[in-house]
């Protein structure tokens, strides 16, 4: 972790006004706020959508119902910001323009306590406030440490005032390689595990997932040469469910699709698709996942358990939250495509812990092509016209989103490059 001192701060957004008049300086934008509740059920996590990752940040909590934020960048714009609209928890959130950027002050229902702190999302241009609940005795402990801010005179913080708070302004740069060349594909199942079965059919999902997983690899290698395909198993051979994050970790995935066939043996009718995007499970035990987990989390720096703190568990949630919107993302363009080009029913995006995958730090989707208990369906699904296509309608989604992605980097990255 890095500290970022007020004094250095000071300088940055100094030096940030000496070239503001420059008219080949970029402009950065605040476009809007979200709100997402962490999957852990402990709080919310608040995005600042930026088209360019500010200066620098300071938050402050000056009392129990209060969150203060600042984002230092001059000439951060806020033209066509959207405020998010007012629920149970929050209150309002007002903006205060100045020149060396923008104040943001949260306003708190009542008997909502939470401690904050920022994050710089993986895509390198969010700022996060993850909130965590806390107690009235702790957030009484939080306000009596915190310094009120100016929202006017907020350039003028007095640095011998800051006590020791640093530590919650700290950027964390979550995701290096911001590239999406290497996608890992997961045929379900496979060797003695078969999966989903249709006896009278003699279908087997791992058969069906593995040949629209093979089609997908294909037409990616043809269509999009500059991606690296990775198989988790391409032939008949049973992978453990570890393994199959693992590979993704290994070969730095950048996306991770598993492709499965349901099955819903008491209601022969049921039918369609669905998509799932892989978080953390909305339980509990998710910390204790993670704690277990751990060793295999840090593969690439060595073996051995890590003992991670809670703030890091913290971290690597939020890492998985930024992944959990470009999986999000992915599935509904997967789900899209199923349904408008494959005219399949569509059942929907949903979202699942999946223990044994996520420990692929990667964004990831499992798609359920269909039923085979439907013999509608799974007739169509065992035919070469069908694997076709749907492993076509997950391609184009896959391409369509790298697509959407490039862009937004290429656009992400000429920002950087005028500002220099
Ligand atoms: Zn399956």
């Amino acid at each position: 972790m890095k500290r970022h001192f007020l004094f250095p701060l000071l300088l940055l957004f100094t030096t940030g006004l000496l070239f503001s008049s420059d008219p080949a300086f970029a402009q950065k934008e605040l476009n809007r706020i979200s709100i997402a509740e962490r999957s852990d059920g402990k709080g919310f996590v608040v995005r600042y959508h930026l088209s360019e990752m500010v200066d620098s940040v300071k938050v402050s909590q000056p009392s129990s119902d209060r969150i203060q934020l600042i984002l230092f960048s001059p000439e951060l714009d806020t033209l066509d910001f959207n405020s998010p609209p007012s629920t149970s928890t929050f209150n309002d959130f007002e903006l205060f323009p100045a020149a060396e950027g923008m104040g943001v002050e949260i306003s708190l229902s009542a008997g909502q306590y939470f401690k904050a702190r920022s994050y710089t999302d993986q895509n390198g241009r969010d700022l996060l406030l993850a909130l965590e609940r806390v107690s009235s005795s702790e957030i009484d402990e939080i306000a009596d440490a915190s310094d009120e801010i100016d929202m006017s005179l907020y350039g003028y913080v007095n640095p011998t005032r800051n006590n020791g708070e640093d530590e919650d302004n700290t950027f964390l740069r979550l995701r290096d390689n911001m590239d999406f060349n290497v996608i890992v594909l997961d045929a379900g199942h496979g060797g003695h595990d078969p999966g989903t079965e249709n006896r009278s059919m003699g279908l087997h999902e791992k058969d069906i997932a593995l040949a629209v997983t093979l089609k997908v690899g294909e037409y990616i290698k043809e269509h999009i040469p500059d991606v690296e395909v990775v198989y988790t198993r391409n032939d008949d051979t049973f992978v453990p469910l570890s393994e199959r994050g693992l590979t993704a970790t290994r070969n730095r995935g950048d996306l991770f699709v598993s492709i499965h066939v349901n099955a819903a043996p008491n209601s022969p009718s049921a039918h369609g698709t669905e998509t799932f995007f892989l978080g953390l499970a909305r339980s509990e035990s998710a910390l204790e996942v993670m704690k277990r987990e751990n060793s295999v989390v840090d593969l690439e720096n060595g073996p051995g358990s890590l003992d991670l703190s809670e703030e890091e568990l913290l971290v690597y949630e939020l890492t998985n939250t930024g992944n959990l919107a470009i999986s999000e993302r992915i599935a509904s363009m997967v789900e899209n495509q199923f349904k408008n080009r494959a005219q399949r029913r569509s059942r929907g995006v949903k979202q699942a812990g999946l223990e044994a995958l996520w420990h692929a730090s990667t964004p990831a989707v499992l798609i359920e092509l269909g039923f085979l208990s439907n013999p509608t369906e799974a007739r169509f699904l065992n035919s070469e016209y069908g694997q076709t296509i749907m492993a076509s309608a997950i391609f184009r989604a896959i391409r369509d989103f790298k697509l959407e992605y490039d862009k937004s980097i290429r656009n992400d990255r000429g920002n950087q490059a005028s500002n220099e």
